[in-house]
């Protein structure tokens, strides 16, 4: 078939940040390509880029505001049980009651009384102007998005030991690494063609891969060796291969001499932690993590790459620094082909903790508590703002236990799907004084709402996405918004400037006096003037323009300068922090284990057909291809309870049950259950426990105790989940 049009954009699924050609006939996509001479892809794609576009093309788009009839109280709060109960209200109306109920709990409660959710799948600059709104308008940090929930061990064990958390090199490096470890992640289904690259690495250029996983992954079909330790192990794991390369005297003196500090107190750490010792934990051989340990430090450049496996967890912190110990110890950091890797999941989870989505920095991790940076922002925004951090994602839960929180605003995230312990937060939901969702379909959170907010999809906005590797690249309208919908960056703008029209009446001085200004602030032509304003504040961003992403695709950050190169790499002559310090880690464990009455460890994750909460995946084509939630567990196990594949199963934790259908496979180990947490009728969050990393806030979604015993098929789907999209509805799939 002929496009009208053929536009360039940026998947909207994972980190990889793949450039998509998106063909476009009679303002509807109908072919998905790769550009073959554009980075970080070349001309690669998984299924979700190729066939899940047609997402935007669901009947079961949000196409206007809607405003539900009965005002919700808190403490009774309800789910709306059907279309009715909500009435279609114009644009005008709907920010209006936004823009009044929200200022009315600021002035009651306080600025804190209000949090809000960025949103990992939103571009840089919606999420740049959801805090600025939070923070100038309303007048709290209260801000964080779901990067708390998949990568805050990664980015917390990093900032202690270099004071970064980005990922350290490029994608682009990958095919021509010499040596490298993937832990915790199951690269070829979460980030398949970062995973082709990876396997080229290794079957086309002799790589050794080294895979640290219990459970038996695609990559583990290539590795040279594959560690399966116990889940919730790991540092145990990596300090024993320490204590190997200190005492075989195999790490880089010259680099700890001359980039790092701690290393004698951290060495007399590890006397004890023998592979013998690790052994008994593991269960992995010694003589295997001997292996490991030499053939990482032995090599001339190796990296490490890893997932959620790491870093949900109590220990996600620890389990960051004992690998950032490694990488220290050894110098594989500052070159190609070194680094320390955390493969971010959505699509745009980097760029929205980047352009400031997180509750104690402003863009580019500058620090909210810094006076000279808070005064540089208030100076551009024209209001006093606040210098205490704000709430993370898990505390807002809690937040809004104890009535410290009235009010939230949660832009294209679905917490009702995403937080540990749904019950526990959906309790917390029901609390509420007033909350807003602004999305692009319903969802198992939005349903709670006063008010929804109908947004554009990837396919319908312009803006910049930053992928995994720090690379800013373009999303570009293609096709226009169902409905009166309208880009995140537009809605945000237009509620901003009613508020500052109620404030300027208002007896707050700075609102009164700036009030014009403040309303031309907000008054963006295009994603384009949003962006400049997020540069100018953005030391790290300076040099990235909208006019060199059309020219270049995109450009690493840090680009100080518009002739700046962009960075691929980072750490050639220094650490942010100075010096890389070691972290001296004990092995423990605060995760919930199993026992009699719950004697299974239950471990979730991803399958390459569906996304995270699966609001796009569940209506697109991919789903009629992985259509139910499956149970994992051992053939062992499974023989044990006289189970098959294909029998109904209920599993069953101290928060929760579920049901689903039973899948007797050995890429879980005997005793641990895998169940991937795409499926709202079978929430593997709610089997999940809130328990959290102390210093990441981070809950844990790795180890927890389930039981689990034969069931029958459930019934039908009713209340809320009647809003909720026919799963069998898929109009016009895209088709190469
Ligand atoms: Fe999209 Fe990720 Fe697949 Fe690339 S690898 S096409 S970015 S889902």
């Amino acid at each position: 078939m002929k496009a009208d049009k053929v536009v360039r954009s940026t998947c909207p699924f994972c980190g990889v940040g793949c450039q998509l050609l998106l063909s476009v006939r009679d303002e509807r996509i109908f072919r998905v390509e790769a550009p073959f001479d554009a980075a970080p892809n070349f001309g690669r794609l998984c299924v979700k880029g190729r066939f899940g576009a047609d997402f935007v093309v669901h009947p079961s788009r949000l196409t206007a505001p809607l405003i539900r009839r009965e005002r919700q109280q808190p403490g009774k709060r309800t789910a709306a049980t059907g279309p009715d109960d909500w009435r279609e209200a114009t644009w005008d109306e709907a920010l209006d009651v936004v823009a009044e109920r929200l200022l009315d709990l600021c002035a009651r409660y306080g600025p804190d009384s209000i949090t809000a959710n960025a949103c990992a799948k939103a571009t840089n600059e919606d999420n740049y102007l959801l805090q600025k709104f939070l923070r100038q308008i309303i007048g709290t940090n209260n801000i964080d998005h779901c990067a708390r929930l998949c990568h805050a061990g990664s980015v917390s064990g990093l900032q202690l030991a270099i004071g970064s958390s980005a990922m350290s090199n490029s994608i682009a490096e990958m095919e021509h690494l010499e040596c490298f470890i993937v832990i915790g992640s199951n690269t070829a289904e979460t980030h398949p063609v970062i995973a082709t690259f990876l396997k080229q690495a290794v079957h086309q250029n002799g790589a050794t891969l080294i895979v640290v996983d219990p459970r038996q992954t695609e990559m583990t079909r290539h590795a040279d060796l594959w560690l399966r330790h116990q889940p919730g192990t790991d540092t145990a794991l990596f300090n024993a291969m320490a204590h190997v390369i200190v005492k075989e005297d195999l790490y880089n003196r010259a680099f700890v001499a001359a980039r790092t500090e701690g290393f004698s107190q951290y060495v007399e750490s590890l006397e004890d932690k023998t592979p013998e010792w690790a052994e008994a934990i593991t269960g992995v051989p010694a003589d295997d993590i001997r292996r490991a340990a030499r053939s990482y430090a032995t090599a001339g450049a190796a990296a490490m790459y890893w997932g959620m496996g790491i870093s949900q967890s109590t220990h996600g912190t620890d389990n960051t620094l004992t690998l950032t110990n490694l990488a220290l110890m050894c110098g594989h950091l500052g070159r190609p082909g070194t680094g320390l890797n955390p493969l971010r999941g959505q699509n745009n989870v980097q760029g929205c903790s980047d352009a400031g989505g997180l509750p104690n920095v402003y863009t580019a991790y500058q620090p909210v508590d810094d006076d000279d940076v808070r005064h540089k922002f208030e100076e551009t925004w024209l209001a006093p703002l606040p210098g205490k951090p704000g709430l993370t994602v898990t505390e807002m839960v809690d937040g809004i236990l104890t009535g410290q929180v009235r009010g939230w605003y949660v832009m294209g995230e679905n917490p009702l799907m995403s937080e540990p312990n749904l019950r526990h937060a959906q309790h917390a939901v029901e609390q509420l004084e007033f909350f807003v969702a602004q999305d692009i379909f319903f969802n198992e959170t939005n349903v709670y709402a006063d008010v929804i907010l109908p947004a554009a999809s990837f396919a319908e906005k312009d803006g910049t996405f930053t992928n995994s590797d720090r690379r800013v690249q373009r999303c570009r309208a293609a096709v226009p918004s169902p409905g009166i919908a309208r880009p995140d960056w537009e809605i945000i703008s237009d509620l901003a400037r009613r508020c500052v029209g109620r404030l300027g009446k208002s007896p707050s001085a700075h609102f009164t006096q700036n009030a014009d200004h403040l309303i031309e602030q907000w008054s963006y032509a295009h994603a384009s003037d949003v962006w400049e304003e997020m540069r100018a504040l953005t030391p790290d961003f300076y040099g990235i323009t909208y006019e060199r992403l059309e020219r270049e695709g995109g450009v690493h950050w840090p680009c100080p300068t518009p002739e700046h190169p962009g960075t691929p790499y980072l750490f050639a002559e220094e650490f942010p922090s100075g010096r890389g310090k070691f972290w001296p880690v004990d092995y423990g464990s605060d995760s919930e284990q199993p026992d009699e009455d719950y004697p299974f460890i239950l471990s979730t994750g991803r399958v390459l057909y569906h996304w995270h909460g699966g609001t796009m995946t569940r209506v697109s084509a991919l789903d009629a291809i992985w259509p139910e939630c499956t149970v994992e567990m051992h053939p062992n196990d499974a023989a044990r309870l006289g189970l098959e594949t294909g029998d109904w199963v209920e599993l069953s934790s101290r928060r929760g049950a579920i049901t689903a259908r039973l899948l007797v496979t050995g890429r879980s180990p005997e005793g641990t259950i895998f169940i991937p947490f795409h499926f709202a009728e079978a929430a593997a969050n709610v089997l999940t426990d809130n328990r959290v990393d102390e210093r990441a806030k981070i809950p844990d979604y790795k180890v927890c105790g389930v039981r689990i015993a034969r069931s029958t098929a459930p019934a039908g789907r009713a209340g809320a989940d009647t809003l909720l999209t026919d799963r069998g509805t898929i109009k016009d799939p895209v088709v190469a």
